[in-house]
């Protein structure tokens, strides 16, 4: 018999959003038992709602988007793009530099494709976002983890950095703020990233998706703001601030010194126009949605949802024995440590399967984000305060009596 089997090209790709805990859950939900979901970052199931400026644009616009639009995308949408670029100080970015892509994920996946030849090394952080690091490998070429060091904040390790640079190394990711971690990397730090960069000529990758969810009144810089010189690549995208991930609308900036990219653009270029162009309804709406962008969402201020849960999961991870976390400056993630030596745990996903089989209550394991040891996990606290509270105290009484057999 004649079986299908998957390319080859997946051979090396460690993508599934599913696996045996997320599975489990399905399975359990199944037969009736009800979970509590802390794994995903969609805003909108849990309460969260798009403002209804942006639904009613979207509604106003659906009869004139029906057709193509340029590759790009629609010249109101990249003027607009355009404007926020310039707010964030990033240099030399014209409406020609900028593509918009049906969410940051079908961006991150295009600019790996039209970089990276089989070996070509890109360094990526760990913990990451796991698509960077799927999306590097789809396209035949090598992620080479970075250490972001929780002992400093969860900021990008500049040694290990410097230390796993090679000839074949063409470029590194940068998440700022980071997700899993909800960290928010200080001027310097990013000085010194794009100081390393300049050195060993890298094209530096910026996912700043989380960029209007910055909390404490504390600033947003933009790396590519600090390398005009080199080439950089900014990705952002309004499924997380503007709570409509289902819309589909990403954006990617390229600026700097595009003279010494324009293969890799011609590149680009290519692949955008095989895609024909993102979701035009989407794009319609960028212009409002963008409009406000320099008020911070009441949801990210004290008082305000995202704030006050950040504030509450901060202190009842803490307050668990043999849970440690630093609070999370930004996004919706916290990303606590577990004793490893204390619970006899040796595999994170099995401690977060064992945790949802016996309190029903779904988180995702730090292997999850390419993190190599297994004493983390990731805790999204979009949830309604009672189920955070309810989740808390089901992680505390499981952690009473749990080792890993
Ligand atoms: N980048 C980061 C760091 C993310 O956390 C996410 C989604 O969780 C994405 C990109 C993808 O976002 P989009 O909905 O724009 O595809």
């Amino acid at each position: 018999m004649r079986t299908f089997e998957k390319s080859s090209k997946l051979d090396n790709v460690c993508y599934d959003v599913r696996g045996p805990v997320v599975d489990e859950a399905a399975r359990m939900e199944e037969s009736g038992i009800p979970i509590l979901k802390l794994n995903i970052g969609n805003p909108a199931p849990f309460g969260f709602r798009a403002p209804e400026s942006i639904i009613e644009t979207m509604a106003e616009n659906l009869k004139n988007t029906e057709g193509y639009s340029d590759s790009k995308g629609l010249l109101s949408a990249r003027r607009a793009i355009e404007a926020y670029c310039r707010k964030k100080n990033l240099p030399n970015v014209g409406v020609n530099d900028i593509y918009t892509g049906n969410g940051v994920s079908e961006l991150i996946v295009m600019v790996m494709q039209g970089l990276l030849n089989n070996g070509d090394e890109i360094l990526m952080p760990s913990p990451d976002y796991p698509l960077w690091t799927a999306a590097a490998n789809l396209a035949g070429g090598k992620p080479v983890h970075y250490v972001c060091d929780e002992a400093s904040n969860w900021y990008p390790d500049i040694q290990d950095i410097r230390k796993k640079i090679t000839d074949r190394t063409k470029g590194i990711v940068v998440i700022n703020p980071n997700n899993p971690t909800g960290a928010l990397y200080p001027r310097e730090v990013l000085e010194e990233i794009v100081e390393v960069a300049r050195e060993h000529e890298l094209i530096i990758f910026a996912d700043e998706i989380y960029d209007r969810l910055v909390m404490d009144g504390k600033e947003h810089i933009s790396i590519a703001s600090l390398a005009p010189d080199l080439f950089c690549i900014t990705m952002n995208g309004l499924s997380k601030s503007h709570k409509i991930a289902g819309y589909r609308l990403g954006w990617m900036a390229l600026s700097g010194n595009k003279d010494k990219a324009r293969g890799y653009i011609e590149g680009l270029n290519m692949l955008s126009s095989m895609r024909l162009c993102s979701n035009v309804p989407a794009q319609a709406i960028v212009e409002t949605a963008l409009r406000d962008a320099g008020q911070p969402d009441e949801m990210i201020l004290p008082g305000g949802r995202i704030y006050e849960q950040r504030e509450y999961i901060y202190r009842a991870l803490n307050d668990i024995p043999g849970i440690t976390a630093k609070k999370p400056d930004a996004a919706f993630y916290i990303f606590p440590k577990i004793d490893t030596a204390r619970f006899g745990i040796r595999d994170d996903e099995q401690f977060c399967l064992d945790f949802l089989k016996a309190k029903q209550v779904l988180l995702v394991h730090g292997g999850g984000f390419n993190l190599a040891t297994p004493d983390h996990f990731r805790v999204v606290y979009l949830p309604e305060m009672g189920v955070l509270k309810e989740a808390m105290d089901k992680l505390a009484q499981f952690l009473d009596t749990y080792r890993q057999s």
